[in-house]
């Protein structure tokens, strides 16, 4: 997968939430608008800071993340306004993740006449129990509305996030969530299952909730049903976790596994450009300090020697289900090392890797089990 040497994405971190969900492991803190407004100003500075290194690029996609950026939607305007006067955002996919409970008709007007034309919305499950269940605060009808009321103000291009293996999911609960979907104006849709990381409350209780969550063999029947029920609503498998309609995929996304080159604005934001990976550092103020007087304020940075960069990439592209061209792969990243080639053959032999055509790819069983093919990738 090529992409123009000019190409690259903006990923604005916006860190601010109402309350901290129970498996969060992401930077936020909480939301006060006056804090909101005095970051908004930081970001503009921190462009201000890049912006010379990126004139005569093209910004194919810019994303708002976080922490819930819909609780902050003029903050989000502006700053499309200021990057906005360095490009052409006329053919740019400008995104903003929406926390349902915030989708309100007057929330998407303003994001509409802000230039935003995707919506990626929290929805995670369509079961109020199962919601309640990981400390979510909306309900599945807040989002259904939320979903009609952004395509009614005519941000059609609309994401949803979902998530599988929560404590106490059933085959039920994932059929009550696809019958759902099945009625709703969306383009594109992100499954991830339930990771409990250290450091959350969920990691406290995890002996607790880690009895309640299906089986290995249930978690994998229900992503099953998943895939084939959304193959059948239109939904094309593109990457492990992310499925779209037709000309949806997330130009974003993509962006990440074929190595296109992004810059993280934002506290905690990563970047990734010249092969060096850095993250700014994970606290407002300590980075407010050093936006404010002028610096950067990145926490580390990683030049990954070319070797593992190489490796890395190989993994992200086998992340694309359809496959890629490993001779078009060599010919613009460079030539694997004779291991990876030997690497690939014996998981081709396992029956993980497959090759179609010209195109190297995952088969089902290796989609399934990723994440034990791509260690044995970078390594
Ligand atoms: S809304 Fe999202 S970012 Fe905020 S605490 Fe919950 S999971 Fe984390």
């Amino acid at each position: 997968m090529l992409f123009s040497p000019d190409d690259f994405s903006i990923y604005v971190h916006l860190p601010f939430c109402s309350k901290k969900c129970p498996y969060c492991s992401f930077y936020v803190i909480p939301f006060q608008i006056a804090k909101a407004k005095a970051y908004t100003d930081l970001v503009k500075k921190e462009w201000g800071l890049y912006r010379s290194l990126f004139t005569s690029k093209k910004l194919t996609s810019l994303y708002f993340g976080g922490g819930t950026p819909s609780l902050y939607p003029e903050g989000i305007c502006a700053l499309i306004n200021a990057i906005g006067e360095d490009f052409d955002l006329s053919r740019t996919e400008i995104t903003v993740e929406v926390n349902p409970e915030n989708g309100s008709q007057k929330l998407f007007d303003t994001l509409k006449k802000g230039g935003v034309n995707r919506i990626s919305i929290g929805a995670q499950t369509f079961d109020d129990a199962l919601l309640k269940k990981i400390g979510r605060m909306h309900t599945a009808k807040e989002t259904i509305d939320a979903i009609n009321r952004c395509a009614l103000v005519g941000i059609s291009n609309i994401s949803i996030d979902l998530m599988s293996e929560l404590p106490g999911q059933t085959h039920e609960h994932i059929t009550h969530t696809l019958d759902v979907i099945k009625t709703l104006p969306i383009t594109h849709l992100s499954l991830y299952n339930l990771q409990i990381e250290p450091g959350t409350s969920f990691y406290k209780r995890r002996k607790q909730l880690e009895k309640e969550l299906p089986k290995e063999k249930v978690a994998s029947e229900m992503l099953i049903n998943c895939f084939t029920s959304l193959e059948a609503m239109g939904f094309s498998r593109y990457e492990i976790s992310a499925f779209a309609k037709e000309g949806k995929i997330s130009k974003h996304n993509f962006g990440y596994w074929i190595g296109r080159p992004f810059l993280g604005l934002g506290a905690s934001s990563f970047s990734y450009l010249d092969k060096e990976r850095f993250q700014n550092i994970p606290h407002i103020g300590k980075y407010a300090k050093k936006i404010d007087s002028g610096d950067l304020a990145i926490n580390f940075r990683e030049k990954l020697c070319s070797q593992a960069a190489l490796l890395e990439l190989l993994a992200l592209h086998f992340r694309l289900i359809k496959g890629f061209d490993l001779k078009a792969f060599q010919d613009h990243h460079g030539y694997l090392p004779k291991e990876s080639l030997v690497e690939i053959e014996k998981l081709e032999k396992e029956q993980l890797i497959e090759k179609r055509k010209d195109l190297f790819a995952l088969t089902p069983k290796g989609a399934l089990f990723f994440d034990e093919v791509a260690p044995r990738l970078i390594h």
